[in-house]
Order: structure tokens, then C-alpha cells, then sequence
């Protein structure tokens, strides 16, 4: 929770990052900066880092895992191109941040976080915010959504030695999913369109994410 003073403060922060981070770098979405906008950073900053909530890095929110940086988060919005009428799976919900963003996007969220502390209290931020149209789900999300569903946007938010089988599987035709793929220290950012059954890549950037641990992803 921020006061009254420490919310102009971040309001002036959160336009800077806008013009600065997002703006100057390519992101141009009018929805994505909006969202961006809309959606507090500082609200999922733990109070350590309060004073940062604008820098554009990851933070750690805990348990080893981090908040991330929001251009990073900005860019792979707008590669996802959410339609408002569709739904999202994203897999590694954390502090919720990214869940939010795409929450604003699009009709129904589904995330998944392999620890349950981090699910927690990412559907208590988002609940004081009053987002309401996310499932959440506790477990490890390199198998998939566990009832049998498929999604036309995906977004890994940690880092993949390869696209899991079974998120391939449930990725629609046509349907893109972005994620960053490579070692468990550096990763590219790639983003996969179905095509005939088959995962077709387009490089974006390179990137580093924390690993995807578990069944399809890496060890722990
Ligand atoms: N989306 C977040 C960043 C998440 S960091 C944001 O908005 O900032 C990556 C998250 O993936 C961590 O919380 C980690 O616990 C989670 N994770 C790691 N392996 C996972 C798995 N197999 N299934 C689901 N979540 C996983």
C-alpha cells in the first residue's frame, strides 16, 4: 500500500519509465502503454525496493525470483498481440505484475506459479486491484494447463531449454506464444506463430530470465 505523497512520486516515476523506456525503445502499442499506465508497478515491490519500482531492471520479490524489468515485459505484451475478446495462458505468475498487464488485454487470463507463497500473494495484490477475470492455478506449468484447453496466446515469463511439449500442444493454430528459450543463464526471447501443427520462430531480442523449473523445463 503507498500514501498519498509517495503516489504523485510514483505517477511522475511511472510516466518517465513510459517515455524513456517504453516509448524510446520501440514499444508503440497505444493499448500496451496504456496497460502499462494503468497497472502500479510499485503495488507488487516489496518495501525494500519501493524506491526503485521504476528502474528498469528486475527486482527480487522473494524466494529467489524477481519482479521483471518493465520493458521487458512491455515488449513481450506487444509481441503477444492480445486480442480483447480472447484469452492468455501465462506460465510463471510471480508477484503478478505481467498477470495484470495482460489481464487489462484480453478477456481471461490462466497463470500458473510453481510456488504457492508467490500465488498467493500475487491473487491478493490483484484482488485489492480489483482484477478479476485470471485463474489461478499452483503447480508446474511446463505440463500444461491441467484440464484440457487450448489457448491461442501463451507467455513463458521464465526461461525454457525448449518450448515444452505439452504447451506446444495446447497453443491453437495459428496462435502465438512468446517466450525466452536458451540456458538457464541467457535466453532469446523468441516468438512462435502454429502453423500447420508446427512452431515457426521469430527472434526478438536476447534476454535472462530466471528458469522454468520442472518437468519440460529445467531442473531444479
Ligand atoms: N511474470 C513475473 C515474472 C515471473 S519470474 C512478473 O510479472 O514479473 C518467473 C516465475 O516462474 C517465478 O515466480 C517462478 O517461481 C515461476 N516458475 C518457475 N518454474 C515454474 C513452473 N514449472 N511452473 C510455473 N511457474 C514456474
Amino acid at each position: 500500500m503507498v500514501d498519498y505523497d509517495q503516489a504523485g512520486r510514483f505517477e511522475y516515476a511511472r510516466e518517465t519509465m513510459i517515455r524513456q523506456h517504453l516509448e524510446a525503445r520501440g514499444i508503440t502499442d497505444p493499448e500496451v502503454l496504456e496497460a502499462m499506465r494503468a497497472i502500479r508497478r510499485e503495488e507488487f515491490v516489496t518495501g525494500k525496493y519501493l524506491s526503485e519500482a521504476y528502474a528498469d531492471r528486475p527486482l527480487p520479490i522473494g524466494l529467489g525470483q524477481t519482479i521483471s524489468q518493465p520493458y521487458i515485459v512491455a515488449l513481450m505484451t506487444q509481441e503477444l498481440r492480445l486480442k480483447p475478446d480472447g484469452e492468455a495462458l501465462e506460465l510463471g505468475t510471480g508477484c503478478g505484475y505481467q498477470t495484470a498487464i495482460l489481464a487489462r488485454l484480453c478477456r481471461r487470463v490462466y497463470t500458473i506459479e510453481r510456488l504457492g507463497q508467490l500465488s498467493e500473494s500475487a491473487q491478493a495484490i490483484l484482488g485489492r486491484l480489483g482484477i478479476e477475470n485470471v485463474e489461478y492455478f499452483v503447480g508446474d506449468g511446463s505440463k500444461g494447463w491441467p484440464e484440457k484447453k487450448e489457448f491461442d496466446r501463451i507467455m513463458i515469463t521464465a526461461a525454457v531449454p525448449q518450448v515444452p511439449q505439452p504447451i506446444a500442444e495446447q497453443l491453437k493454430e495459428d496462435g502465438l506464444l512468446v517466450a525466452p528459450v536458451g540456458g538457464d543463464f541467457a535466453q532469446d526471447l523468441i516468438r512462435y506463430r502454429k502453423c500447420e501443427g508446427r512452431l515457426q520462430p521469430s527472434m526478438i531480442c536476447g534476454c535472462r530470465f530466471v528458469k522454468l523449473i520442472g518437468e519440460h523445463g529445467f531442473d531444479e
